[in-house]
C-alpha cells in the first residue's frame, strides 16, 4: 500500500495551474481580463508561435502597487473579492484569484506595472512561480505583463499542445470576442509581427463589429435591442438571407462576457424559425445583460458557461427581441431566381379559414383571432416578471385587403368589360398619391406580352401607396413605390408565406374538398406506413386517408385549397415531411410547409390582378418578407440604385 501524503505545495499548485492554463488562449483570456478590470481603455497582445514562445500584454489601466506584486501571484490573492456574500454579486470578470499564479507557475513570467500615484513602476520576474525580488523602473501608468516558454516545466501538458498555427487561430477567436464585448476599449492584436486586429474603442459594437469580424459580416446585420422584465438583450443579427453555413458566427456575451450558451442559441435561432433556409444558420453578436445576482458564472473553470437563474425569461427576452428586430427589417435587395411554367390557378381566393367562412355565412360564432407567434419551447421553470407588459411591440399594419374581403368583392362583382390587365396604371384609374408627383401611366404592353385573359378591374379598395406596373416571366410582379422604389416581388414565395401564416395561425382544421373520385396514392410499403400511423395529424391537416393494402393510401378527402390533381404529389410529400421530421412539431411544421407551398400559385401560372394586389399589399405592409424556406419574397430597387445602373447618379 503507497502512503498517503499531502502534495508538495509547489506540485498542488502545478495541478491547480493545468486547470486555469490549458493553452495560450487561456493565458491571454485571463490576461486581458484583468486588463478588463483594471479599467484599462487600450489593450495590445502580441503573441509569437502561437503564444508558446511569447505572450505579451500591455494595458493602461490602474496597475498594482509595488509592494503588492508578489502578492498579486499568490494563489487564491485577488482585490476583486472579500466575502462570501461577495461570490453572489460578481461584477468583474476575474474573482478567483489564480490566473497570475497559475499562469507564472508554468511559464517565466515578467510584469511592470504603475499605478497613478507611484512616481515610479515595479518590475517583477518569476521563474516557474517563483518570484525575484520586486525592483523599481519606470513605466507608463498600467500593466506590461510578458509570459515566455509557456508549460517549459511541464512536459506532459506541452506534448499535448496543438501546432502553432491553431493556437494562434484560437487565440484570434478569443481576442474578436474579447473585443466584441468591449467596444469602449481599443483592443490591437498583433501575431509574429503582424497587426491582426485593432479596434476603435469608441464604444459602438458596430465599429467592434467591422473591426473584429469583417466588413461582409457586418453589412448583412440588423441590430436589435429589447428588454424583457430584469433581462436586455441587444446588439446585431444576421439577416435571414445572410444565414451562414454553421454557428460559429454566434457570439453571446452575458454582462459582458463570451459565453457558450445552447439556451441563447436557441432563443436565437427559434426567431428565424421560418425565415431561414433550413441548414444555415444566423450569426449574431448579442450581449444578454441580467441582473449580477440572476446568473451564476462560477460553475466552469473556464468561466465560458453560465448558469441563469430564470432560463424561461432569458429564452423569452432574448426570442422577442430577435423576432422584433426580424420583423421590422426591410426587405432585402437580391436577386431572385427563374422560374418554372405552369398554369392558371383559379382557386386564389378561396383559402379562406373554416372562421372566417362560417362568419361570412353569419352562421359562425365569432371570427377566428389571428395568432400571432408561435410560443416558444416551455420551459419548467416558472414563468415571471411579465415581460409582456414592458415589450415594446412593433404594431403590424393592418391587412387593408384582407383575402375574405376580396373573395367577396369578386363574387359580388358585376362582370365588367374592362381595360385587360393592370388597369389600374391607366390614368383614368390610376389614383394620384401625391399630386407633386404623379404617376406616369406604364406603358401599354400589348395583349399577348401580357397573356391574361379577360379579367375584371378590381380597384383597390383604398389608395394604395403603390402601383403594380405589370408582371414579368408570369412570375415576378412589378411594383413602383410611394418612396419612388422598384419591387420585384416573387409571387408564388409571397404567396406561400401567406398561406403558412394563414395555416399556422388557424386555430380550426381547414376547409375540405370530398373528392368525387377517391384518389389510390401508391407509396410503397414504408411511405403508406408513415402516413397511416400519422392519421390525426394528417386529419388535421384536412385528409381523411385510409390503408388499401400494399402500400397504397386511400384519399377521400383533401384540404380546400389544394388542387385535386395534386393529391398523390402531395402525399409522397407528406410522406418525406414526415420521415424528415424528428420530433411531433418538426412534422406538423413540415406539413405546414408543404400545404402552405401547395396551396400557393406558381411562378409560371397566369395570375388575376386582384391576387396579385393582395400579395403586393402584404408585402408592401411589411407583412411579408421571406417565404417559409427563408427565400426573399421581394427584391426592392431604389430610384437611387436605379440612377445608378444608368449612370444617372
Ligand atoms: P483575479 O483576477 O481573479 O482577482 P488574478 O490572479 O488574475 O486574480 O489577479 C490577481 C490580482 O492582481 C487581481 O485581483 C488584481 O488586483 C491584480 N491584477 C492582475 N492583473 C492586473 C492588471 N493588468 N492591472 C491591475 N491589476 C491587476
Ligand atoms: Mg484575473
Amino acid at each position: 500500500m503507497p502512503h498517503i501524503q499531502q502534495l508538495e505545495s509547489h506540485v498542488a499548485d502545478l495541478i491547480a495551474a493545468g486547470e486555469v492554463v490549458e493553452r495560450p488562449a487561456s493565458v491571454v483570456k485571463e490576461l486581458v481580463e484583468n486588463a478588463v478590470d483594471a479599467g484599462a481603455t487600450a489593450v495590445v497582445v502580441e503573441i509569437q508561435r502561437g503564444g508558446m514562445g511569447l505572450i505579451r500584454l500591455t494595458d493602461n489601466g490602474c496597475g498594482i502597487a509595488a509592494p503588492e506584486l508578489p502578492t498579486a501571484f499568490l494563489r487564491h490573492a485577488t482585490s476583486k473579492l472579500r466575502t462570501e456574500a461577495d461570490l453572489g454579486k460578481i461584477g468583474t470578470l476575474g474573482f478567483r484569484g489564480e490566473a497570475l499564479a497559475a499562469i507564472s507557475a508554468v511559464s517565466r513570467t515578467d510584469i511592470l506595472t504603475r499605478t497613478a500615484a507611484a512616481s515610479t513602476g515595479a518590475a517583477l520576474h518569476l521563474e516557474g512561480g517563483v518570484p525575484g525580488p520586486v525592483e523599481e523602473a519606470g513605466a507608463p501608468e498600467g500593466t506590461t505583463i510578458i509570459v515566455r516558454d509557456l508549460f517549459y516545466n511541464t512536459p506532459a501538458r506541452l506534448k499535448f499542445m496543438k501546432k502553432d498555427t491553431a493556437e494562434t487561430a484560437a487565440v484570434n477567436g478569443l481576442m474578436q470576442h474579447l473585443a466584441l464585448s468591449h467596444p469602449d476599449i481599443s483592443f490591437k492584436f498583433i501575431k509574429d509581427g503582424v497587426e491582426a486586429l485593432h479596434t476603435p474603442g469608441d464604444g459602438k459594437l458596430v465599429s467592434a463589429v467591422y473591426a473584429a469580424l469583417g466588413r461582409e459580416f457586418a453589412r448583412g446585420l440588423v441590430a436589435v435591442d429589447g428588454r424583457g422584465g430584469e433581462v436586455a438583450v441587444s446588439g446585431f443579427v444576421t439577416a435571414p438571407l445572410m444565414g451562414r453555413g454553421s454557428r460559429s458566427m454566434q457570439t453571446f456575451f452575458v454582462n459582458g462576457r463570451y459565453i457558450k450558451s445552447q439556451l441563447l442559441t436557441a432563443a436565437l435561432e427559434e426567431g428565424y424559425r421560418n425565415q431561414m433556409m433550413k441548414g444555415k444558420f444566423p450569426g449574431c453578436v448579442l450581449s444578454v445583460t441580467v441582473p449580477v445576482t440572476a446568473v451564476d458564472v462560477n460553475v466552469h473553470p473556464a468561466k465560458t458557461v453560465v448558469k441563469f437563474a430564470r432560463e424561461h425569461d432569458v429564452f423569452e427576452a432574448v426570442y422577442h427581441t430577435v423576432l422584433d428586430a426580424l420583423d421590422a427589417d426591410r426587405v432585402p435587395q437580391t436577386t431572385p431566381k427563374a422560374a418554372e411554367t405552369g398554369k392558371v390557378r383559379q382557386d386564389f381566393f378561396q383559402t379562406m379559414d373554416v372562421g372566417t367562412f362560417r362568419q361570412r355565412q353569419g352562421t359562425a360564432p365569432a371570427p377566428v383571432p389571428p395568432a400571432s407567434r408561435p410560443a416558444p419551447p416551455k420551459s419548467d421553470t416558472p414563468a415571471s416578471s411579465g415581460w409582456n407588459t414592458e415589450w415594446k411591440t412593433h404594431a403590424k399594419v393592418a391587412d387593408s385587403v384582407p383575402a375574405a374581403a376580396f373573395y367577396q368583392e369578386r363574387r359580388e362583382m358585376p362582370p365588367r368589360t374592362a381595360p385587360p390587365a393592370f388597369a389600374v396604371a391607366s390614368p383614368a384609374a390610376a389614383e394620384v398619391p401625391k399630386p407633386e408627383r404623379p404617376f406616369v401611366p406604364a406603358i401599354p404592353l400589348p395583349q399577348a406580352a401580357l397573356d391574361l385573359p379577360e379579367q375584371q378591374t378590381i380597384q383597390p379598395p383604398q389608395e394604395a401607396p403603390w402601383r403594380i406596373a405589370g408582371e414579368i416571366l408570369h412570375t415576378y410582379i412589378v411594383c413602383e413605390a410611394e418612396d419612388a422604389a422598384v419591387w420585384l416581388i416573387d409571387k408564388h414565395a409571397a404567396h406561400e408565406r401567406v398561406n403558412f401564416d394563414r395555416l399556422q395561425a388557424a386555430q380550426e382544421p381547414p376547409m375540405r374538398q370530398t373528392l368525387l373520385q377517391p384518389v389510390a396514392a401508391e407509396l410503397g410499403r414504408e411511405d403508406a406506413a408513415l402516413l397511416l400511423e400519422s392519421l390525426p395529424l394528417l386529419e388535421q391537416f384536412g385528409f381523411a386517408c385510409e390503408d388499401f393494402g400494399d402500400g397504397t393510401v386511400l384519399v377521400r378527402e383533401i384540404p380546400a385549397d389544394i388542387d385535386a390533381a395534386d393529391t398523390a404529389a402531395t402525399l409522397e410529400e407528406i410522406a418525406e415531411d414526415l420521415r424528415t421530421g424528428r420530433s411531433l412539431s418538426e412534422r406538423r411544421e413540415n406539413l405546414l410547409h408543404t400545404m402552405a407551398c401547395k396551396a400557393a400559385i406558381k411562378g409560371g401560372w397566369t395570375s388575376d390582378p386582384a391576387e396579385l394586389r393582395v400579395l403586393v399589399d402584404k408585402v408592401q405592409s411589411g407583412e411579408v418578407k421571406y417565404c417559409p424556406h427563408g427565400r426573399p419574397v421581394a427584391v426592392k430597387l431604389t430610384k437611387h440604385e436605379l440612377e445608378k445602373m444608368f449612370k444617372r447618379a
